[in-house]
């Protein structure tokens, strides 16, 4: 079983399939497991389904693709700033 650590890139990209359910029990955990260590995906997934509670069904298109794009290069900038290291050793182990 995998015990990579999920980027915060990766729980973006997971976060409607995980309201919706319909994560494998491995990658529920690890999202679990990324959420508990970081504040700033957790306060997004509370964002992601206070959204949710509001429109009532969880679209994909809702999430704009601006949205998206904006949300993850803000990832991206924080994550190159912190620990570029990580970034560049997950690329040549997944890749
Ligand atoms: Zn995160």
């Amino acid at each position: 079983m995998s015990s990579a650590n999920l980027t915060c890139v990766e729980l973006v990209e997971l976060v409607t399939e995980y309201l919706d359910g319909a994560l494998t029990p491995d990658e529920r955990d690890r999202f679990e497991r990324h959420l508990a260590a970081c504040s700033g995906c957790t306060a997004y997934v509370e964002q992601f389904r206070e959204t949710i509670r509001l429109v009532g069904v969880l679209r994909e298109q809702d999430v704009s693709p601006e949205a998206r794009v904006a949300l993850l290069a803000e990832f991206a900038d924080w994550k190159r700033s912190s620990a570029s290291r990580t970034w560049a050793s997950r690329r040549s182990s997944t890749g």
